[in-house]
């Protein structure tokens, strides 16, 4: 008998907004001192009303429009009570039976075998989240900063078959979140957080068994762990015989890396939904949806096939199409110069590595798009060799911001042309390499690469390398 999981996953996204979902408190309290990021709307004080944040509705619904959801012409927002340390209100406001946006999906492609596959999206609404509770052996403490960020919801169909396709699933939402300013996700912070809920059936079975959602998963290893073992507990189960008699609500042992009981699965019911009486239900225009429609670009699958078809490697065109800023920058040096290889060379083997070494975003170097345009075409132009770029042009204008021409004036570089002086370094290491003459003449063209390689070196990188190419050819022939 083939037993397979059934997956649904729950993610929560914290919204890339400046302040909380209801107040005026600042969204980010990274830095800041416990408690002290409060007020008394996210504290909720009696009386206080909460003011919904446009700039939050506008990310939620461009998550909807990323994920192929309906926007729904007019959403509420609902009261969920519980009554839990973290939460000082008693209820969270989030919505219920109307939410943002429903009916979507996100197609993934498998790693391994390059397949497409569709996992539905159910629904994106709106919520704030609750304070931050710390345990110790004998109490907790509780920072109430969090109180009141503003989060999404993205909640998946049970269409996830394994522990690995959650984990794909999730990557990719993360990846689109952070690619259109949705949500930064950092998961060291907390901003994006899975519950996953599991049950198991027969293979090509179609019904739902009841099932255990594992609760708080804060990283993509810890997913996959506790999918695992719920998956190998829950099968050896089924096995016997014994399906779940009732949903359940875990939680997952970081250490042991198993899953435990945490309480019965708590059903809508129990949460006394109603809607909040102090936000009205609110329609949204549709000039609102087109302008986020503008606010999406294309999406980094798509971009990557996009780079595919222009030639790029596979591994180039996964890396700057998952990250908006390196395709924005990209894609203008691109258009510009016109000549993918330099951009390539220029963009992805030195300026990133740059930023890499000096610990800094594209955002935060002096590089303009405009400056490494004029660079590339310099090169291209063959004012100067690539060597002389990279080692004397790029160092420069990364550390002061100057333009590669004001750089190449100031340091009086430039390549030489000089047809005499560089046939006179040719005739020497034509002399000096009499057997790499013969096997270029033997028709080993190949060779030809080391002996301007050579004269590249003599000249310390100035030569202009296909005027050297030329002038050997007709050195060896003559
Ligand atoms: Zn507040």
């Amino acid at each position: 008998m083939n037993i397979e999981a059934v997956i649904g996953l729950e993610i929560h996204a914290q919204l890339n907004t400046k302040t909380k979902m209801f107040c005026r408190c600042k969204n980010d309290s990274f830095d800041a001192i416990p408690n002290t990021n409060v007020c008394p709307v996210c504290m909720g004080f009696p009386g206080q009303l909460p003011v919904l944040n446009k700039e939050a509705l506008n990310l939620a619904i461009k998550a909807g429009i990323a994920f192929n959801l309906e926007i729904l012409d007019e959403f509420k927002m609902d009261r969920k009570n519980y009554f839990y340390p973290d939460n000082p209100r008693g209820f969270q406001i989030s919505q219920y039976d109307k939410p943002l946006s429903k009916n979507g999906y996100i197609s993934l492609i498998s790693n391994e075998d390059n397949t497409e596959q569709v996992v539905r999206i159910n629904r994106i609404h709106i919520e704030d989240d609750a304070g931050k509770l710390t345990h110790f052996n004998d109490f907790s403490l509780i920072d109430f900063n969090r109180a009141g960020v503003p989060l999404i919801e993205i909640v998946s169909e049970p269409d996830i078959r394994s522990s690995e396709q959650a984990v794909l699933y999730a990557k990719e939402i993360q990846k689109i979140l952070k690619y259109l300013n949705i949500s930064d996700a950092d998961m060291e912070k907390g901003m994006f957080r899975f519950d996953a809920s599991i049950s198991v059936r027969e293979s090509g079975d179609n019904k739902l068994n009841k099932r255990a959602e594992i609760k708080n998963l804060n990283s993509f290893k810890f997913l996959s762990l506790a999918l695992d073992y719920e998956f190998n507990r829950q099968k050896e189960l089924y096995l016997n015989g014994e399906l779940l008699e009732k949903e359940l609500t875990l939680g997952f042992d970081e250490t042991s890396f198993k899953t435990f009981f945490l309480r019965d699965k708590e059903q809508s019911y129990d949460y006394r939904y109603f809607p909040e009486p102090d936000i009205p239900n609110i329609s949204i225009e549709s000039k609102v949806i087109f302008e986020q429609k503008k606010n999406i670009s294309k999406l980094p699958a798509d971009k990557k096939k996009e780079y595919l078809s222009l030639g790029m490697s596979e591994e180039e065109a996964t890396f700057i199409s998952s990250n908006n800023k390196f395709v924005i920058y990209f894609d203008k040096i691109l258009k510009e110069t016109g000549d993918l290889k330099l951009c390539l060379n220029f963009f992805n083997n030195i300026l990133i590595q740059y930023l890499k070494e000096n610990f800094l975003d594209i955002s935060e170097q002096k590089i303009k798009s405009e400056n490494m345009i004029e660079l590339i075409n310099l090169v291209k132009k063959g004012v100067i060799s690539t060597t002389q770029a990279k080692n004397d042009v790029f160092p420069v204008m990364f550390e002061d911001g100057l333009s590669a021409s004001e750089v190449i004036s100031k340091k009086a570089i430039s390549q030489i042309s000089d047809t005499d002086f560089i046939e006179k370094i040719c005739k020497e290491i034509i002399n000096q390499n009499t057997e790499s003459v013969d096997l270029i003449k033997s028709g080993k063209d190949r060779v030809l690469g080391y002996l301007v390689g050579l004269v590249m070196k003599e000249t310390k990188g100035k030569a202009n390398p296909s005027m050297v190419s030329a002038i050997l050819m007709k050195l060896i022939n003559s």
